[in-house]
């Protein structure tokens, strides 16, 4: 058996899709338990077992909530972007675009330093977005579900390439949890399945193995969903599953 990495990423959403949709207050909150207490939980665990993670975070949410974004940057995990008000890029025109991505970039990079990476709100990319990301400097997107595993992509009309981090609806707390209710046991099985059968594969051994999961603070930080998590990571630290921040392991297919 070969190595596996394991990047364990979380999109930090709080209740910005609820505010750009003017939605009612009960929907906001939904949003808001990822501050009131998915967040907090997600960071004990990752302390816990000492591994470092990514966040996609929207520009709006680090300026209302910039002591979390410290929360989460102190701790030495990574900061990415993810649009300024969990946008659906795909309906924006081209220069309406840029701004949400050149504004989002400019309120977290005065927070927590240079951004590499990107993650589109709802997975909806437009003709553009992956063109306008590298040419601001980011170096990986994880938003396309061509593959299942990282890989490096050549950008149109770009000298510049990005990696890869493909994802999937089977991969994500919000598909499985809320969408589909399925319970703890058979969202630990589907994971669990979906990372041994990476590990097992031998036709995979030029190329690394990487399990990319996707999860939410105000989904999987519920009090019964954060167990399973808990869970699946010692099951693959049982492993050896090796836990990564995506834009360390990224920087090593741009060599
Ligand atoms: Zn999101």
């Amino acid at each position: 058996m070969s190595e596996i990495y394991v990047c364990l990423t979380f999109d930090f959403d709080a209740e910005s899709a609820q505010i750009r949709q003017d939605e009612d207050p009960v929907r906001i909150s939904k949003g808001q338990f990822a501050v009131q207490r998915g967040l907090g939980r997600i960071l004990a665990l990752l302390a816990k077992y000492e591994i470092k993670s990514t966040f996609f975070v929207c520009g709006w949410v680090a300026e209302k909530y910039p002591q979390h974004i410290e929360q989460i940057s102190s701790a030495d995990h990574e900061i990415a972007a993810h649009g300024y008000l969990h946008e659906y890029l795909d309906k924006l025109e081209f220069n309406e675009e840029i701004i949400v991505h050149e504004h989002t970039n400019q309120i977290l990079e005065e927070m927590v330093g240079k951004i590499r990476g990107f993650r589109a709100p709802y997975w909806k990319l437009s003709q553009h977005t992956l063109t306008i990301i590298s040419e601001m400097g980011f170096i990986y997107d994880s938003s396309l579900m061509d593959e299942d595993r990282p890989y490096v992509y050549s950008v149109p009309e770009s000298p510049r390439n990005l990696v890869e981090f493909p994802v999937e609806w089977f991969l994500d707390d919000w598909v499985l949890f809320e969408q589909h209710q399925k319970t703890p046991n058979e969202v630990f099985e589907i994971w669990k399945a979906q990372f041994d059968a990476l590990l097992e594969m031998e036709d995979l051994v030029e190329n690394r193995k990487v399990l990319t999961l996707t999860c939410h603070p105000c989904c999987i930080g519920h009090a019964y969903r954060i167990k399973v998590l808990d869970r699946l990571i010692k099951y693959m630290k049982s492993k050896q599953a090796v836990f990564f921040k995506m834009a360390d392991l990224a920087s090593d297919y741009l060599l």
